[in-house]
């Protein structure tokens, strides 16, 4: 079958590969509908493997050449026999993220942050950007008919930014300020627009800047023009933000939210800093602002964001910019992500080679 697998940094082949041959009790046959491109994917296409396990994973054994793709949604092909969650033809969004059951943070219900996390695409077997995919069943969601196979491919990063959201407790009529509108950004001003908040984007890149824009959830700031943080207390009556969604990883932007954010209000650093960050402690204490991490996401979200987006609340499919044929997902997916002055933000991989649908 076809997939695109990772064998290291800058190189990612569309390959066949051996199909799966054997299905577990409670595994599923998956034929992969869309699939998503990750920032983590970028990571590792630009100067990895740092997911991607050289040596085999102490929880499943997997290691590169990895089959890329975890934020996908497919057609059940075949279920195996103690199967019953989902039924041959069902249309599934699957949670990718693996855990042992065991360990301190499993047996808490924390299993996002299990000491032998392991995930589809990334550190696993199988992987959303093939022709086929085993998972086990319990980590697949069914779709609502009023859901489409696209925004089922967008599932998972929805959640990532739901979780963001939620974290810092935005309740209605809560203000807002989403840093980075890549697309974590725009899914979380989303979400919390749903919530009810009012909202500020702050993004420098014209491109991301046009889509957070296009979703006409708030009012889109370029932190190049105008200081960001004054213009907010400006607006809000010297006060500042109730909340703050940090999604880009940079520095300038979480000395933003700290700056924007009212005292005793939340920051919720949601993106992920990929060096360190300078931050003056004091005002935190001065001001009584918490900063909450975020990874990932509770894994048990997948029914709740999936239930929001068929009824329309969380139309996570605005962000998606462009949809590609596997056959084209490096030249047209990876190489023009990680261009800089690219103009894509979510792109979604066609596993079956066709791009339309
Ligand atoms: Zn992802
Ligand atoms: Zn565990």
């Amino acid at each position: 079958m076809k997939a695109a697998v990772f064998h290291g940094a800058k190189d990612i082949r569309v390959e066949d590969v051996a199909a799966p041959t054997t299905l577990g009790e409670t595994d599923v046959l998956l034929k992969p509908y869309w699939c998503g491109i990750c920032g983590t994917d970028l990571h590792e296409y630009a100067m990895g493997p740092i997911v991607i396990p050289t040596h085999p994973h102490p929880l499943n054994g997997s290691s590169a050449p990895q089959i890329l793709g975890h934020e996908f949604s497919a057609e059940v092909l075949e279920i195996g026999k103690k199967v019953i969650n989902v039924r041959v033809g069902d249309r599934v969004s699957v949670m990718p993220l693996l855990y042992c059951g065991a360990c301190y943070y499993c047996r808490r219900g924390l299993n996002h942050l299990c000491r032998e996390m392991a995930c589809v695409g990334l550190s696993f077997q199988w992987g959303g950007m093939a022709e086929l995919a085993v998972v086990p069943a319990s980590h697949m969601t069914r779709l609502p008919d009023t859901m489409s196979d696209l925004q089922g491919a967008i599932v998972e990063p929805g959640a990532v930014a739901a979780y963001g959201v939620d974290t810092a407790q935005v309740r209605p009529g809560d203000t807002v300020l989403i840093t980075g509108a890549g697309p974590i950004g725009a899914l979380a001003s989303l979400y919390a627009s749903h919530l009810g908040a009012n909202i500020f984007i702050s993004e420098l890149n014209p491109t991301r800047a046009a889509l957070a824009r296009s979703l006409d959830v708030g009012e889109v700031l370029d932190p190049s023009k105008i200081d960001v943080a004054a213009y907010i207390k400006d607006v809000t009556q010297g006060i500042g933000v109730d909340a703050v969604i940090e999604c880009s990883g940079n520095e300038r932007a979480l000395q933003t939210a700290i700056s924007s954010v009212r005292s005793a209000g939340r920051i919720s650093q949601t993106g992920l800093h990929t060096k360190s960050a300078s931050i003056d402690p004091m005002i935190l204490s001065e001001r009584d602002i918490t900063i909450s991490g975020t990874w990932c996401f509770p894994v048990t979200d997948w029914p709740r964001i999936i239930d929001l987006i068929g009824r329309g609340r969380y139309p996570v499919e605005k962000v998606a910019t462009t949809q590609i044929s596997i056959d084209d997902v490096v030249e047209k997916g990876f190489d023009t992500l990680i261009d800089p002055t690219g103009d894509q933000i979510k792109v979604l991989v066609n596993a079956r080679g066709a791009a339309s649908n």
